[in-house]
């Protein structure tokens, strides 16, 4: 019985778990699969597939199954011999003696970082010696391995694996390869001498192809090799090698096989089914010696970034706006707050005139001036004023260091001509709050009325006779500080570097999105990422505009 399933870091991302094993594995926005399914016993035929076939075995399954242990042989690495600028062939000594022409084997290394596995196809197997190809990739782990390990050295391998193999008819057969995805090709062709056959070899430059003499001794086998740079004097084909293959006279029984990267494998496919070629006859490899279709272990490390930094970038940027959030939140709901109508002279400020007022000042409105200073036993009070008339009284209550600020402002000048309502909506715009309408008494000499905000409640007192108003607020400094920083418009440095951050994050989470969503092999994550991107780049438009 399977208790647990899980796909480590060696995965490539080759799909065929997913393929094998729908019901438990999905590929990712970029190159690992998932075990996503959990009803094992429902799929166990399936799942014990996927774990045999995987070609790195990067999947993990813990049971209480016998026939779950993989059997690892050891082998020798006997020679190592580049055949050409990006392959080199692999002998290694083995117990193993068997394979189907077509097949691979998991090869599992040990370096300085630890563990790790690859897959290689066979190219010959004979008197316990296995061939493989390595293609040789800058930075690569496996091929680095290869190329810095001394023969002499000891990997482990697998059993042969992979249903990618030759039939055995007569029927004319096309094998198409580009880079070491030939390597498996070779194998087939060697083994059915008597075959009609043709294959067709594409690489980037003349000094990638390999295997060209071995090629030539094999009988009934046409050989076309097709460059993607190919030098003025070179007199094979150009371009890719699709294009060349629908020159190939297709007969109904022919058979195609294919190993190489996934466009050109995709493009064959896509070929074929034009031509409506029977699909039974078409046999493909889903990986290409050691690294998934398409992508050389530099790609995937790249991809791997792409998705780490995407990660990454959300996770900030959903901090910032749950922060947002909740900020706006708390704007939203002032009675979740304690006001205060008293404030503290820190101990540290002197209670003498030039110390308190320089304090007290910083505290106010920008542009107030002391005018008034008087110091007594137990308080003192100061009165500032700024250039439009308004008055701030501080009186500080020395034993306890605390002190309340009482406002009074000139009324506007057209004040006379407003309903008590008018001026009272005025005025709670001044102080961007809610009138509490309930609050508003319309007196014949005074208005009073409450302004309620998250950061403060304001009680105003109109004196129409002195045309003046007067303020007491009781403020609510953690929720004022809230608020500035959630505001968008007018804000401060520090709101600023916070919507900035917040914008940085999005772009990042929305490129590197852009470019998992396009490399996403699963349609459904595909359009699923292709909409977040969208609602992100709006969302991202909207805020950067208003902030
Ligand atoms: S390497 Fe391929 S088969 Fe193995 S877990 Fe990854 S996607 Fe699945």
């Amino acid at each position: 019985m399977i208790h647990s399933v899980k796909c480590n870091r060696d995965c490539i991302g080759c799909g065929n778990c997913e393929r094998t094993c729908k019901g438990i594995f999905r590929l990712t926005y970029t190159v690992h699969a998932e075990a996503v399914g959990r009803d094992y016993e429902k799929h166990h035929k399936q799942l014990l597939n996927a774990y045999y076939s995987c070609p790195v075995q990067a999947i993990e399954l813990e049971g209480d199954d016998p026939s779950l242990q993989i059997s690892w042989y050891k082998a020798l690495i006997i020679e190592k011999t580049p055949v050409s600028n990006t392959a080199m062939e692999v002998r290694l000594k083995t117990a193993l003696n068997e394979f189907k022409p077509g097949q691979y084997v998991t090869v599992r290394f040990k370096d300085d970082i630890g563990y790790f596995n690859r897959a290689y196809s066979i190219v010959d197997m004979r008197d316990g010696t296995v061939t493989l190809c390595v293609t040789l990739v800058q930075g690569g782990r496996g091929s680095s391995f290869f190329v810095n390990y001394e023969v002499g050295g000891e990997v482990e391998v697998t059993e042969p694996k992979g249903g990618f193999c030759l039939q055995e008819t007569k029927n004319p057969k096309v094998f198409v390869g580009t880079g070491t995805g030939v390597a498996p090709l070779v194998a087939m062709i060697e083994s059915c001498p008597d075959v009609k056959k043709t294959l067709y070899f594409g690489q980037r430059k003349e000094k990638d192809l390999f295997y060209l003499d071995r090629l030539a001794k094999i009988p009934n086998l046409d050989v076309y090799t097709c460059l993607d740079f190919a030098d003025d004097d070179w007199a094979g084909l150009r371009g890719r090698v699709t294009d060349h293959f629908l020159n190939y006279p297709l007969t109904k029984d022919t058979e195609v096989y294919t190993c190489g990267s996934d466009p050109m494998m995709n493009g064959l496919r896509d070929i074929l089914k034009k031509k409506r070629h029977p699909a039974k006859l078409f046999f493909k490899e889903s990986f290409a010696s050691g690294a998934a279709p398409g992508a050389s272990e530099s790609s995937l490390l790249w991809r791997t970034c792409v998705r780490n930094l995407h990660i990454y970038a959300s996770l900030a940027m959903s901090v910032l706006f749950l922060f947002f959030g909740l900020s706006g939140f708390l704007a939203s709901r002032p009675s979740l707050f304690n006001s205060e109508t008293r404030f503290e002279v820190p101990e540290n400020i002197q209670i003498e005139q030039a110390e308190l007022c320089g304090y007290l000042k910083a505290k106010l409105p920008a542009g107030v001036v002391a005018k008034d200073f008087s110091l007594q036993n137990e308080s003192a009070s100061i009165r500032f004023e700024d250039m439009a008339g308004g008055r701030f009284d501080v009186a500080v209550s020395l034993p306890d260091r605390s002190y309340t600020v009482t406002e009074s402002h000139v009324l506007p000048a057209d004040s006379d001509s407003r309903t008590g309502l008018q001026l009272a909506q005025e005025l709670a715009r001044k102080y961007s709050g809610k009138l509490d309408a309930g609050s508003v008494e319309d007196g014949k000499e005074k208005i009073q009325f409450n302004v309620e905000s998250v950061w403060a409640n304001t009680a105003v007192v109109v004196d129409k006779t002195q045309k003046r108003y007067e303020v007491h607020q009781s403020k609510n400094r953690l929720a004022a500080a809230l608020v500035q920083l959630h505001r968008g418009k007018k804000s401060s440095p520090v709101q600023r570097v916070l919507i900035d951050l917040t914008g940085i994050f999005m772009v990042i989470a929305t490129l590197t999105g852009i470019i998992m969503g396009v490399q996403s092999r699963n349609p459904v994550m595909r359009n699923t990422a292709i909409i977040l991107v969208v609602v992100s780049v709006v969302l991202a438009a909207i805020m950067m505009l208003n902030r």
